[in-house]
């Protein structure tokens, strides 16, 4: 793996986006295809070492901070909140490494999603992102596609997914103990309170590692010498031969320099809003591009743990972040019951409390409810012809709307969360927050998966886009269900499949070659 300024003229495959799902897709090939050659594209800088690596693992603060400031592209220098409990309906603020939708974030008359936010780094939102890596349940499943359950376990690996990272967190079996009491009758096991699994291990030396894009390179990427990674490199269009995958245009934002890079194959794995308009600026549209565009709207509440003393031993944490104290818990989605919830115990409350009431570290639990969305076809990102964005890519308009259904699931949601946080212990501030549309960071259907084309998706079980052979599309866009849960874990399935498909493809038609030119030797 090397960060050589020179491009390639051409390369069997390019990646455009280094999050954790483009980053898939360069580990199975670099492990199935090692033969193949492949550049990846990223339009942001690279902030954190290695390459990918989560900014949560970067120990000085002010280098953290930095870290996150260069991922927020043009929206850099703007204010941020540093956690989910810290928004109030109505504010317009990213959270930390991340940057929002300047405009076109909402139509007239419509919902929008008001905080609509990207990351623009090496590593995407996986270098900040909270790591929990639910399946999902139900509904939720996109279940056409083959063998589903052995992808989320390869996406378990890829990931370096876990459930025992914060088994020394003080209280975390408590909350689950409390939860499960009001939550566990009549669900399967499956669907129970459990721990939640997260993409967080622990390294020999006892410190607790995030997993960025750089955990799923691994060192199979990172050794792979025909794997070139170009950070401050924007894709700007696909280019297409007869239809199909031909390679890209790319910009070299150090040179302002244009580049033609031939491939056989393109993998657009550019987040679920930005991948619709890289294939937008391509002329590759789609009927479905664009649309069933979803985010899960989140409702949080925080309570207290009742009688608990300090557990020795414990430091008081930064406000807001994973700690050593920080137990997270999942209470699944299902379909009678259709939120999916996130539990993280903090160290401080999101709500101020009196100066002579000092908190127990971990005994704030910090509750998060996602709601899954009543899929609409006119929800979608579309884009303009005649404006762009501050990397001069077609300006995005955002149509969203909450459904009747919606509102009622948001209520329902609301109750909901009541209920646990006054199972869990004693619930702070009156009433839960619905956090702004677009706080979720999982904006789904955008580029979504069909069994078949039947016009109302973009891409094949293998992500291949229907209308663009060996185009192929990544992220959460992919998804194709109104998902609850956090979807990363999913996406990151769909990704493995899609590269296994390529893969299979390029060591095939190496195959024939030398068949042929083992038959020219001999003849
Ligand atoms: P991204 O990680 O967004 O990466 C896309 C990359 O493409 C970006 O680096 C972008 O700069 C690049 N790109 C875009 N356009 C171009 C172009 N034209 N040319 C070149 N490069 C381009 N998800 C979960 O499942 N669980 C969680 O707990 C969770 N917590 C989160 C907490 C936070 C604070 C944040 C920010 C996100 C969280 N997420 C979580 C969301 C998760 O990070 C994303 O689902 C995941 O990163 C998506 O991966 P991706 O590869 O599809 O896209």
């Amino acid at each position: 793996m090397t960060d050589d300024r020179r491009y390639p003229d051409a390369v069997d495959v390019v990646i455009v986006g280094s999050g954790p799902t483009g980053a898939a897709y360069a580990r199975i090939l670099s492990e199935e295809a090692p033969e193949a050659t492949i550049a990846m594209f990223e339009v942001g800088p690279t902030v954190s070492n290695p390459p990918g690596a989560h900014v949560k693992n970067i120990e000085d603060v002010r280098q953290r901070a930095l870290a996150q400031e260069r991922s927020e592209g043009p929206g850099a220098g703007a204010a941020t909140v540093d956690s989910p409990g810290a928004v109030t309906a109505g504010t317009r603020a990213g959270r930390p490494g991340t940057y929002l939708l300047q405009d076109g974030y909402q139509a007239e008359g419509e919902d929008g999603l008001p905080v609509a936010a990207f990351s623009s780094n090496v590593g995407g939102m996986g270098v900040h992102w909270t790591g929990a890596c639910p399946a999902p349940g139900g509904k939720e499943r996109p279940d056409f596609v083959p063998g589903f359950d052995d992808l989320l376990e390869d996406s378990r690996r890829v990931l370096g997914v876990t459930t025992d990272a914060f088994d020394g967190a003080p209280y975390s079996q408590l909350v689950r103990d409390l939860l499960a009491a009001v939550v566990d009758h009549g669900r399967s096991a499956a669907e129970r309170v459990q721990r939640m699994p997260l993409a967080v291990h622990r390294r020999e030396d006892g410190r607790l590692v995030w997993s960025g894009s750089d955990v799923v390179f691994g060192d199979e990427t990172r050794a792979n010498r025909n794997f070139t990674l170009f950070d401050e490199s924007l894709v700007t269009c696909v280019l297409l031969e007869g239809g199909e995958a031909a390679g890209v245009e790319v910009k070299d934002l150090r040179t302002g320099e244009v580049h033609s890079v031939a491939a056989r194959y393109v993998v657009v794995a550019a987040d679920a809003l930005r991948t619709p308009q890289v294939l937008y600026a391509s002329g590759i549209r789609p009927d479905a591009l664009g649309r069933m565009l979803n985010d899960q709207t989140q409702v949080v509440y925080a309570s207290r743990l009742r009688d608990v003393a300090p557990p020795p031993g414990v430091d008081v944490a930064e406000s807001g972040t994973l700690r050593e104290q920080s137990g997270v818990s999942w209470v699944p989605y299902t379909d009678d019951v259709p939120y999916h919830g996130q539990v993280m115990q903090l160290d401080a409350s999101p709500i101020p409390l009196a100066d002579d009431d000092p908190v127990v570290p971990g005994s704030i639990v910090g509750l998060g409810l996602f709601c899954a969305k009543d899929l609409q076809w006119d929800d979608r990102v579309a884009f303009a012809d005649d404006e762009v964005d501050s990397y001069g890519m077609p300006a995005m308009r955002i149509h969203y709307r909450l459904t009747d259904a919606d509102r009622r699931a948001i209520a329902g949601a609301r109750a909901e969360i009541v209920r646990l946080a006054e199972a869990v212990g004693d619930p702070i501030g009156s009433e839960p927050f619905t956090l702004p549309l677009g706080s979720s960071l999982h904006y789904q259907g955008s580029v979504r998966m069909g069994a078949t084309d039947d016009g109302t998706s973009v891409c094949s079980p293998d992500s291949e886009v229907w209308i663009a052979p060996r185009v192929f599309v990544a992220g959460n866009g992919v998804i194709p269900t109104p998902m609850a849960c956090n979807p990363t874990l999913t996406s990151v399935a769909l990704a493995v499949r899609g590269a296994r498909s390529i893969a299979k493809d390029i060591t095939e038609n190496t195959d024939a070659r030398e068949r042929t030119h083992d038959k020219e030797v001999h003849a």
